[in-house]
């Protein structure tokens, strides 16, 4: 059964899915408040970043810092998303609460068997270390970037026991599976993600060979 969501928008009733799906048998809700699934595809995998080549392509398993000349794969998925609520995905303790140069604030919490999420790039945090949080409770808010971020925007990770990085997206599409319509949305922009790379790619030798040529 998917988890929906009710709430007004306008004079508007809106229902939709806010769930993300399982891992190790937790369940899972989009880290956004208030936000469907349709909406946060599209801001995630659907957003191509402005500052294409600092950002990064938000899926996971995009490169990451290779205009430093020192690429890295991004491990998390990035939701391009401003003045918003972000709420714990699932029942937990807040383990951590620290900030990096890169990820500016950074929020980890533990959940059942292991589960971890990570909300990276935040700026207002509600909660504090050690505090149980529940699923959909709001922890932090963002309204600008952090860290090495251009554009504000939720990097989010989720990791099980072994510390294993998961793909968000393949968790959707294995809870969505029977969804034809949020399917084919998710299939048409993997569907440009090798354009998106290759564009990028060109991009990012531009950057390198203008930095190092006189
Ligand atoms: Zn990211």
């Amino acid at each position: 059964m998917i988890r929906a969501v009710v709430f007004l928008w306008g004079s508007a009733v809106v229902l939709c899915a806010d769930m993300l799906g399982y891992i190790d048998g937790v369940k899972l809700a989009l880290p956004i408040k208030e936000m469907c699934i349709e909406e946060f595809i599209k801001c995630s995998i659907g957003h191509i970043p402005k500052a294409i080549v600092k950002d990064g392509l938000p899926h996971f398993g995009a490169k990451r810092d290779d205009w430093k000349s020192k690429t890295r794969v991004h491990q998390g998925y990035d939701i391009y998303v401003s003045h918003v609520d972000v709420v714990a995905a699932a029942d937990g303790v807040i383990k951590t609460i620290a900030h990096g140069k890169l990820s500016g604030t950074y929020i980890k919490v533990l959940h059942q068997n292991g589960v971890e999420t990570l909300y990276i790039h935040v700026n207002k945090v509600f909660v504090k270390e050690q505090e149980r949080v529940k699923a959909g409770q709001v922890i932090a808010h963002i309204d600008k970037p952090a860290g090495n971020a251009v554009a504000p925007q939720l990097h989010f990770e989720i990791k099980r026991k072994e510390k294993m990085h998961l793909d968000p997206l393949v968790i959707i599409k294995n809870h969505y599976q029977d969804d034809q319509v949020l399917m084919d949305m998710i299939r048409s922009y993997e569907k440009q993600i090798p354009a998106n790379i290759a564009h990028r790619d060109t991009l990012v030798k531009t950057y390198i060979q203008k930095r190092i040529s006189p």
